[in-house]
């Protein structure tokens, strides 16, 4: 029986987990939910999932829940019960699914206790991909890809010579906005941004989708992931979300992982690898698809793919300021503060305005972070 932690229990992913761990009860049981503030939810998950500890990061919530549930688990709260919960020596796996920068502290806490990482918090890996490689490295701590395209090369390289990649292609589905001209996106509305055509998913990464943000973000974690120049990371926009990335290898060969878009699939996988469980998710009918389609990206009107490949030349912290720019940015719209296509003019903003510290410590990742925030909140 593996024992699960879920940072971030009530989001896409971590409904999708647990809907992966009610599928297989007999092999995987829950140790820790933790969440920001949803606490109805939480409650419902408490009693059909019975973990040993809950986080809520929201401290009133936190004594509302406790009230509640009286002492059918330990209620933790703040960021500090997340690493509380996070080092905790009795649990297995830790599936990072919350959102963002916050994402980071607890999966450092994961890599020093040896936990297995089911990684699906990308922003981990940009902020701080060397440190936390390094990291794991030095704890030998496996670090499992949950993002779908990342886990489709994962799978696609069990077995294979990390030395004998060419290149690997990156799938988009090039997001609800792929069909329009750079000048339409002026006045896209929010709720056109939070329509993705193929995803169901929170709505932080739905609008970096809609940007192609997300895709940039995931051209940095597949090279920190995989040990890949970017110059070996090429992304081809493929509407259908049936290939969900591919390796090419130096005899020309290509390998690709495919099924319909369920992120049950690469979840599962992060949590039985390497072994495969029968599952009943719906099968690919090839027949019934008919058509797998693919384009390149227009750098040109998603400006943010291209800032992350900037970023990623630049090195240092760029890519954290990148990160923290693109949260506040994506936050602002979300509250109506800025149009859409000001995601990239923030992030540019403060590119240009907060110093890049080259071969940074995980404490400059922190203050660059930090600072980051402190800076645009007083300029947008
Ligand atoms: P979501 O917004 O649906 O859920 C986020 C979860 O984290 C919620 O449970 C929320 O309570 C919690 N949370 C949010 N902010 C927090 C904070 N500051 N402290 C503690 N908990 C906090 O997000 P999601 O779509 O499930 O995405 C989660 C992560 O997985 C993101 O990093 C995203 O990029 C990545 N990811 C998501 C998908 C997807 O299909 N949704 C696919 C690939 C990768
Ligand atoms: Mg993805």
């Amino acid at each position: 029986m593996k024992r699960i932690a879920i940072l971030g229990s009530t989001g896409s992913i971590g409904v999708n987990a647990l809907n992966v761990i009610r599928e297989f009860k007999d092999q995987f049981s829950v140790y820790a939910l933790t969440v920001n503030s949803k606490i109805d939810l939480l409650e419902e998950q408490i009693n059909e999932f019975h973990p040993k500890v809950v986080v809520v990061r929201d401290e009133k919530k936190a004594v509302e829940l406790k009230s509640r549930i009286g002492n059918k688990c330990e209620v933790l709260s703040g960021d500090k019960g997340l690493i509380e919960a996070a080092s905790s020596d009795d649990y297995d796996i830790l599936l990072t699914a919350l959102v963002g920068f916050a994402g980071l502290a607890p999966t450092i806490e994961g890599i020093k206790k040896r936990k297995r990482i089911a990684l699906a918090n990308k922003e981990t890996l940009v902020v701080a991909g060397e440190l936390i490689i390094n990291l794991c490295k030095e704890y030998q701590t496996e670090l499992i890809p949950v993002d779908s395209e990342h886990s489709a090369i994962f799978q696609v390289l069990v077995g294979e010579n990390q030395t004998e990649i060419n290149k690997l292609i990156l799938t988009a589905s090039g997001g609800p906005f792929r069909e329009l001209s750079k000048n339409e996106l002026m006045n896209v509305t929010i709720e056109q941004a939070l329509k993705h055509p193929n995803w169901s998913m929170g709505s932080k990464i739905t609008i970096d989708s809609a940007s192609m943000m997300n895709k940039g973000l995931e051209v940095i974690e597949a090279h920190w992931l995989f040990n890949l120049p970017k110059e070996k990371i090429e992304v081809i926009v493929h509407p259908q979300s049936i290939i969900h990335s591919m390796v090419e290898f130096v005899d020309g060969s290509i390998k690709a992982q495919l099924s319909l878009p369920d992120m049950k699939l690469p979840i599962q996988y992060s949590f039985t690898y390497p072994q495969r469980f029968k599952s009943s998710y719906e099968e690919t009918n090839f027949a019934k698809l008919r058509n797998l389609t693919f384009y390149e990206p227009d750098l040109d009107k998603f400006e943010c793919l291209k800032l992350a490949y900037d970023v990623m030349e630049s090195g240092g912290t760029a890519p954290c300021i990148l990160n923290a720019a693109n949260e506040i940015a994506v936050e602002s719209f979300l509250n109506r503060k800025i149009k859409f296509t000001q995601i990239s003019d923030t992030i540019k903003l403060a590119l240009d305005k907060i110093e890049n510290h080259k071969a940074p410590n995980m404490e400059t990742i922190f203050e660059c972070d930090r600072q980051t925030r402190e800076f645009l909140y007083s300029n947008i």
